[in-house]
């Protein structure tokens, strides 16, 4: 018999997606694929040298498990160039991923009767992940209008004896909100005055569009910095999602928590990923401004064509690489005789029968949405613009 905990954890819903999506190309259909979250260019060539070079010479052993100091130190460079912010070694974890890094950061701090506020529409992992540690997670309704943040108000609203910590992820997936300085100060007292901690989840941080840029909320205040723990990661700036290297940051005695359970677990993220990594950090960075732009016309487009659909609304993203239109005003028709009843009949029709994969927004925490990713090339994206407006036309 399996356990509860395992019994009641689904997979995620983003990477089955993206997994049926490389199935069914593997069968010769041609699909549209708008699931997976990861960019659609290559690893930048210094960044693969330096892996290349690294098994060439025999650096495939053991490393510390909490990670190398030389990439602590080139993430402690980062942090310092960035976000103006200043962290010692022991301040800094290697993981492998942000995904593991959140995963063995909420092992380190949750547990039973602790509650951890999760703005909604969040990243799918979250959830479950909050679930597995045995702790409650307490959703907030953001608002579009409020371009999807929690203000000051809605914070307080959810806050009682139980609650442990807020999580923050900005330019935020699935809709791309960047945060407001005023709103960041302002949660950042209220974390203060309520002792919280704040997850801040800024892997997007260096995708960005128009005026929009990323500050941290770590960066306004030595209280706030103190309760913070920030989430980051190779994978979507240097397009290095299959090398697996996240990192956090934030105070000692939670960042040596998290290495002890990483030292129980997996050990050191893989040593060949962890060289390309310092070669990403390090190196020059020219190519992200190149990829931020070409997700920028890919975004403007993938936009404006969205909204040419008859009810269509679609919140226009300020960083990340993801729309997340609303498609409420098809919910109750049908495709031949099959009722849309919710975002996941949606999808399943986009995906049988139009050969279109997108990602529900159920899973996000939003019935009558979906989630496209733009991390994909333009003809992907303008084939499956079409589908999709094709696939509504269907409908009765
Ligand atoms: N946080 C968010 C919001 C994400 O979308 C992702 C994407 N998978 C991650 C964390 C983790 O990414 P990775 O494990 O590839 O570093
Ligand atoms: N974060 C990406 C996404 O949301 C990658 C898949 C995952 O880890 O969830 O699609």
């Amino acid at each position: 018999m399996l356990s509860k905990r395992a019994e009641a954890l689904k997979p995620s819903p983003t990477l089955a997606i993206s997994a049926k999506e490389k199935a069914l190309k593997a069968k010769g259909l041609d699909i549209a694929g708008f699931g997976a979250g990861e960019p659609d260019f290559d690893t930048p060539e210094h960044i693969k040298q330096a892996a290349i070079d690294a098994i060439n010479k025999n650096f495939t052993r053991y490393t510390p498990a909490s990670g190398m100091d030389e990439l602590k130190d080139a993430v402690i460079e980062k942090f310092k160039r960035d976000n103006n912010l200043t962290y010692k070694r022991e301040e800094i974890i290697i993981s492998c991923g942000g995904k593991h890094a959140l995963f063995n950061l909420f092992e380190a701090l949750f547990q039973e009767n602790d509650e951890v506020l999760v703005p909604s529409p969040y990243w799918v992992s979250y959830p479950p992940m909050i679930e597995l540690t045995g702790a409650k997670p307490v959703i907030i309704e953001t608002d579009e209008k409020e371009d999807y943040q929690v203000t000051p108000q809605l914070l307080k609203r959810h806050i009682n004896k139980n609650t442990k910590a807020i999580i923050l992820n900005y330019p935020s997936n699935p809709v791309g909100s960047v945060y407001y300085k005023e709103n960041l100060e302002a949660i950042g007292k209220i974390a203060v005055e309520n002792n919280l901690y704040i997850i801040s989840d800024e892997i997007y941080e260096k995708i960005t569009y128009d005026e929009y840029v990323h500050t941290s909320i770590a960066s306004f205040d030595n209280a706030f910095k103190e309760r913070t723990i920030i989430c980051h990661g190779v994978s979507k700036t240097y397009a290095m999602t299959g090398w697996r290297i996240g990192f956090a940051a934030g105070p000692g005695h939670i960042i040596k928590a998290m290495a002890n359970i990483q030292s129980q677990s997996t050990s050191n993220p893989t040593s060949v990923s962890q060289m390309a990594a310092i070669a990403a950090l390090n190196g020059p960075q020219d190519f992200i401004p190149m990829m931020v732009r070409e997700f920028k016309n890919r975004k403007d487009y993938l936009v404006k064509e969205l909204l040419t659909i008859e009810g269509v609304t679609c919140y226009n993203p300020r960083g990340a690489f993801y729309v997340f239109p609303n498609f409420n005003s098809i919910i109750g028709k049908r495709y031949k005789d099959r009722v849309i009843d919710s975002s996941t009949s949606w999808t399943e029709v986009l995906l049988e029968d139009f050969h279109t994969a997108v990602v529900p927004g159920i899973e996000f925490g939003k019935e009558g949405y979906i989630r496209l990713s733009f991390a994909t090339s333009m003809e992907v994206i303008k084939k499956g613009v079409e589908r999709i407006k094709q696939a509504v036309n269907e409908l009765k």
